[in-house]
């Protein structure tokens, strides 16, 4: 089935996480007839609902990067949108700690970034001062962001779902977009249940993105290599120890923000996620191995070279992945008191972290468009908070007439 040639052709999106469904939420808002395609049974089953749930306040980005303005812009329309839809917000706070004379330097740039991106309430605190706020805590320094919330994604998700419905649009769970081609200036998506004619289409496919885009006709680069995220949960006498969000200052060579404990919306608390290489593109478990993911790494030179480039990082998070010592050894640094039975094995998320063909992980968000297609080609962290403001900005960039 071909659906009719008109200047009423739907957009398509390809992928109902957060950012596919923000997109397509936001175009039928502007009356616009929209089709999403989402292979798995339901929303969010990926990024979008594997993630530590943390609404950030955008400390961390360079000014003036994607990152920090659409994550700024992001915090604002998402705790919009959660008040108006009674979805639930607990602005927490959140420290990050230094734990001794580098990391303090470090940690005072990402003050001055904070001061720059204009979060608000971003506060300095000695040992004592960490003390005061969190008695289980151990730190040289620490920076206090009061706004960084946590949240619960996949209901955002669903509730984005639900809207684009409402708004006469269809969210085709189930339904995989297997072929792209691109027709004059229109887009034909093949899936087991028909091929559609779309006036644009939108891949938001996370973990896939570099192949869809590429089937449809853009460039190769920069690849999707999946890093595992893997958690530890806090057994429920330990969760209370710590009331808000507790990071450590992340290594700046890293796009990765480093182990942190998390209170989770539900009540519990995780500590992670390492950054270990996956084997499959959707591999959450450490046994998952995709022979297709294996035979591409193996031909990439921009895995190569960054395999090259970060050998020695690589091996320290696997040793912290096969070792529970291990990966509690790094917590400890911040949280000395936890031990093995405090935690239990929790849920792994797995990260579509863009790598450009020199080796060099990308670290700002990247959206590209060739013709009618437009591909997120890189969303990671803090792409859940700012997946509103990524969508205004997509939306605005279609040149939809
Ligand atoms: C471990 C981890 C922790 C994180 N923590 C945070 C955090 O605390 N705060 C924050 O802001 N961000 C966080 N992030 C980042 C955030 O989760 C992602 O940036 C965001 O969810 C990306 O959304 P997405 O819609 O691009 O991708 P996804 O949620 O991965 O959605 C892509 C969708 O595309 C679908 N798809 C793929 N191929 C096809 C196809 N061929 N046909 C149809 N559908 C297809 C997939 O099934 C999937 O549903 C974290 C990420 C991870 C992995």
């Amino acid at each position: 089935m071909v659906t009719q040639a008109s200047p009423g052709h739907p957009v398509g999106v390809d992928g109902a996480g957060l950012i596919g469904l923000a997109v397509a939420r936001q175009l039928a808002q502007s009356h616009r007839p929209v089709l999403v395609f989402e292979k798995e049974a339901s929303v969010a089953q990926h990024q979008s609902g594997h993630n530590s749930g943390v609404v950030h306040a955008g400390i961390y980005y360079l000014p003036g990067s994607a990152k920090a303005t659409l994550c700024r812009r992001g915090v604002d329309l998402l705790s919009a949108y959660c008040a108006d839809r009674g979805l639930p917000w607990d602005a927490r706070g959140k420290l990050v700690v230094a734990r001794d004379e580098a990391e303090t330097a470090k940690l005072r740039e990402i003050g001055r970034r904070a001061a720059a991106n204009g979060v608000p309430g971003v506060r300095w605190l000695d040992a004592a001062e960490i003390r005061e706020l969190e008695p289980d805590i151990t730190g040289q320094a620490a920076l206090l962001s009061p706004t960084t919330a946590i949240a619960d994604y996949p209901a955002i998700a669903r509730s984005f779902a639900g809207d684009v419905t409402g708004l006469g649009g269809q969210v085709l769970t189930g339904t995989p977009v297997t072929a792209v081609h691109r027709r004059g200036d229109d887009v034909e998506v093949s899936t087991p249940s028909g091929t559609h004619r779309l006036s644009r289409l939108v891949i938001c496919a996370g973990l896939q993105s570099d192949l869809l885009a590429a089937a449809a006709g853009d460039e190769a680069a920069p690849e999707i290599i999946p890093f595992r995220g893997e958690y530890l949960r806090l057994r429920p006498h330990a969760r209370g120890r710590v009331r808000h969000l507790i990071y450590p200052v992340p290594d700046p060579a890293y796009p990765f923000l480093g182990v942190h404990l998390t209170p989770r919306i539900d009540g519990e608390a995780d500590i992670g996620p390492n950054a270990v290489l996956a084997l499959a593109r959707e591999g959450y478990r450490r046994r998952d191995v995709s022979a297709a993911q294996l035979s591409r790494l193996a031909r990439s030179t921009a895995f190569r070279r960054l395999a090259r480039q970060n050998w020695r990082a690589g091996l320290r998070e696997m040793r912290g992945s096969v070792s529970r010592r291990a990966f509690l050894a790094e917590a400890r640094t911040y949280l000395p008191w936890l031990g093995p039975g405090d935690v239990i094995p929790a849920p792994a998320g797995v990260r579509a972290q863009a790598v450009d063909p020199d080796g060099s992980l990308v670290d700002d968000f990247r959206i590209h468009r060739t013709g009618p297609v437009t591909t997120v080609r890189n969303a990671p962290s803090p792409a859940a908070t700012a997946s509103l403001a990524i969508a205004e900005r997509i939306v605005a960039e279609l040149s939809l007439s």
